[in-house]
């Protein structure tokens, strides 16, 4: 005997609800994070937006030892890629990182406003930035999975519509998050609105 309509229904619905995986994300206390060593401004979180590191992807590092010489690179005055000099930021200055093992780390905690090396004022967005240089190479499918996951996560808690889901490229001049990567947001951001 088979078993009755409705209760079909309600695995089929238990089903889709479980296959979207909600995003896990590594807290800044698991991965050893330090105190932010400058004052930080609160923001209301109202929009996503994604970048890229521009370094190229480095497999078979730990995400520990990533966001630990995240931190120091970005808490000392240091020597940017271009050449430029950067003084020293309170903290990480992204909000969450990706790795290219698709595993997730919290970097500045969300309520603070994040940092930026170009000129557009990131306060209320939420930064996520994806490890890579997306102007060469690809994201990996681990990379995309937890985007996805991390992008919808968030929307949901903080409210944030579809229309609010872009990229660097989006506010200031600059090639982040990388040609490759671009579409991908497009897409993830297009699917949430879809199935809103
Ligand atoms: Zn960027």
């Amino acid at each position: 005997m088979g078993l009755p309509r409705s209760s079909l229904l309600l695995l089929a619905l238990l089903a889709t609800v479980s296959s979207a995986g909600a995003a896990e994300v590594m807290s800044r206390s698991e991965w050893g994070a330090r105190k932010p060593v400058l004052a930080m401004e609160k923001q209301t979180p109202r929009r996503i937006t994604v970048h890229h590191t521009a370094t190229r992807g480095k497999h078979g590092f730990s995400i520990v030892k990533k966001m630990t010489s995240l931190q120091a690179f970005s808490q000392a005055r240091s020597k940017l890629a271009d050449g430029r000099t950067k003084e020293a930021w309170a903290d990480i200055p992204y909000h969450f990182y990706i790795a290219v093992d698709g595993k997730i780390a919290e970097g500045r905690p969300i309520g603070f406003v994040g940092d930026t090396n170009t000129k557009y004022d990131p306060t209320g967005h939420v930064t996520i930035v994806v490890e890579g240089n997306f102007e060469k190479e690809t994201p990996t499918a681990e990379e995309l999975a937890a985007l996805k996951d991390l992008i919808r996560d968030l929307s949901r808690q903080y409210g944030i519509p579809a229309d609010r889901i872009g990229t660097h490229k989006d506010f200031a001049q600059t090639a982040c998050p990388g040609k490759n990567l671009e579409g991908e947001v497009r897409r993830i951001a297009a699917e949430l609105a879809a199935n809103r």
